[in-house]
C-alpha cells in the first residue's frame, strides 16, 4: 500500500518535492550505518569483510536493485558514481564496435554523461563523433555508422520520457549497442531492462532509490554479452582471483568484472536497507500513485498559477515521476518555497523542478504544496532579496 511515510525520517512542516534529486532519509538506514560503523567495522574489524559479507555488497545490493527494474540475478554490481559507470558501459560498448565511430545520445541527455563520453573519445583518440540531436530527433539519427546509442531514460529537466522498447529495438536494428541510464527511472517508473534486449544500463540510488547522499551507482550488463566486456577500468575487485593477487588482470565471469576496487561498505549498507522499503511494493501500483500526484499537482499549479508554464509532456505517459514548471523568477521562486518547507530544486536557466515520489507523498501533499505555491506566486514573496542570491548547488 502507498505512501508508506511511516518508513521515512520527513522533518515536520516538510513536504518534499526532490527525492529525484536527493531521496529522503529511509527509517532504519541511521540504525544500519551506525551497526556497521560500531558493531562490524568497531568489533570485527578487518574480519568483517568475511564475518559480515562486505566483500559481496556490490552484488548483493546490485540483485536486490535488479528486482525494480527487471534484471536478473547476477546481472548488476554496484559501486563507483553514476559518472563512472557510464565510462565502463561506454567503453565497453565501443569496444564491441570497433569498426563504427559514433555515440549517438541526445541534447537533453545529464551533461556528465555527455563529458564523460567526450573523456572517453579524447582518451581513445581514433575520431569518435558524439552525436546530440533533439531527444525527439534521436529515432531518426539512428544510422548505421552508430557505435553506440546512449540515452537517459527520463530527461533531468523536464521528466520527458524515452521509449526503452521502441529505441532499443531500432539501435539493435542498425546494428549499435544500446546504453539506457536509469538514474531519473529506477524507483520511479517501471522498467524491464531483460525485455528490452539493451546490453547495458546503469544508474544511480540516491534519487528515487533513497541510498543518501553520494550513494554509489549500478550497472547492468545482458548476461550474454558480459563475456565480451572489456572491462577500461581493470580494479582488482573485478578480477576473477583478487585475493590470488597475479600480476596480470584476469576479468571475473559474471558482472563482477564491472567493479573496479573496494566498495564503500558504509555508503552500500545504507542502500541496502534503504531497499528495504520497497519489499512487497508493486511497480505498476507506484506508477499509477506517480500518475495520480503529478497530474493532481499539473491541474492545481496551472489553475492557480497562470504565471507558471508547464515544461514538462502533459501526456502523463510521456513523462517519468516528476513536474517541471518555467518560471523567469524560478530560482528566487524555489528559495522562497524552501524557505516555507515546500522543497524541490532549480535546474537552469528557468526551471522548477518537482519530483513526486509516491511511497512518501499523497494527494494532501500536494494540495498543500500547491496552496504555498500559490501564496508565493501570487504575492511576489521571490522577490525578497534574501532569495536572489544563488548558492553553489540549486
Ligand atoms: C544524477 C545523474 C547523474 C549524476 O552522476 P554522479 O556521478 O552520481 O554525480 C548522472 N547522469 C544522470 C542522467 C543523472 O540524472
Amino acid at each position: 500500500m502507498l505512501p508508506r511515510k511511516d518508513r521515512f525520517e520527513i522533518p515536520d512542516g516538510v513536504i518534499y518535492l526532490d527525492g529525484n534529486s536527493l531521496g529522503p532519509l529511509p527509517k532504519g538506514a541511521a540504525v544500519r550505518a551506525g551497526d556497521v560503523v560500531a558493531q562490524e567495522w568497531g568489533n570485527e574489524l578487518i574480519r568483517a569483510w568475511n564475518t559480515a559479507d562486505w566483500i559481496s555488497l556490490p552484488k548483493r545490493v546490485g540483485d536486490r536493485i535488479g528486482r525494480l527494474i527487471g534484471a536478473p540475478e547476477g546481472s548488476i554490481v554496484t559501486g563507483d558514481t553514476l559518472s563512472i559507470k557510464v565510462y565502463q558501459a561506454l567503453a565497453a560498448a565501443l569496444k564491441m564496435r570497433p569498426e563504427r565511430r559514433v555515440v549517438l545520445s541526445d541534447n537533453g541527455n545529464f551533461p556528465t554523461d555527455l563529458y564523460m563520453a567526450q573523456g572517453l573519445m579524447g582518451t581513445i583518440d581514433k575520431g569518435h563523433e558524439l552525436r546530440t540531436p533533439a531527444p525527439e530527433a534521436v529515432l531518426d539519427s539512428i544510422g548505421e555508422d552508430v557505435a553506440v546509442v546512449m540515452l537517459t531514460q527520463v530527461d533531468y529537466r523536464s521528466g520527458r520520457m524515452h521509449d526503452i522498447a521502441a529505441i532499443t529495438k531500432a539501435a539493435h536494428a542498425a546494428g549499435a549497442v544500446m546504453i539506457w541510464d536509469l538514474a531519473h527511472s529506477a524507483g520511479a517508473v517501471p522498467v524491464d531492462m531483460a525485455a528490452s534486449n539493451a546490453e547495458f544500463a546503469v544508474g544511480c540510488t540516491y534519487k528515487y532509490l533513497n541510498g543518501g547522499p553520494g550513494a554509489p551507482a549500478f550497472i547492468y550488463a545482458r548476461p550474454d554479452v558480459i563475456e565480451n566486456v572489456d572491462p577500461a577500468m581493470a580494479g582488482w575487485m573485478g578480477h576473477e582471483a583478487p585475493f590470488a593477487m597475479e600480476l596480470g588482470y584476469r576479468p571475473a565471469m559474471s558482472a563482477e568484472r564491472l567493479r573496479v576496487g573496494t566498495p564503500p561498505v558504509v555508503q552500500l549498507s545504507i542502500v541496502d536497507a534503504a531497499l528495504d522499503v520497497w519489499d512487497g511494493v508493486d511497480m505498476a501500483d507506484l506508477r499509477a500513485a506517480s500518475i495520480d500526484l503529478s497530474e493532481l499537482f499539473i491541474a492545481e499549479v496551472e489553475s492557480r498559477c497562470p504565471q507558471l508554464t508547464l515544461a514538462s509532456p502533459r501526456d502523463p505517459q510521456l513523462r517519468g515521476s516528476q513536474v517541471s514548471f518555467a518560471f523567469a523568477h524560478g530560482y528566487a521562486a524555489m528559495q522562497a518555497l524552501i524557505d516555507r518547507g515546500v522543497i524541490g530544486d532549480f535546474r537552469a536557466p528557468d526551471i522548477m523542478r518537482f519530483g513526486l515520489a509516491p511511497l512518501y507523498l499523497d494527494r494532501n501533499d500536494v494540495l498543500a504544496a500547491v496552496e504555498t505555491i500559490a501564496e508565493v506566486i501570487d504575492n511576489e514573496l521571490w522577490a525578497d532579496p534574501r532569495y536572489q542570491r544563488m548558492s553553489r548547488v540549486t
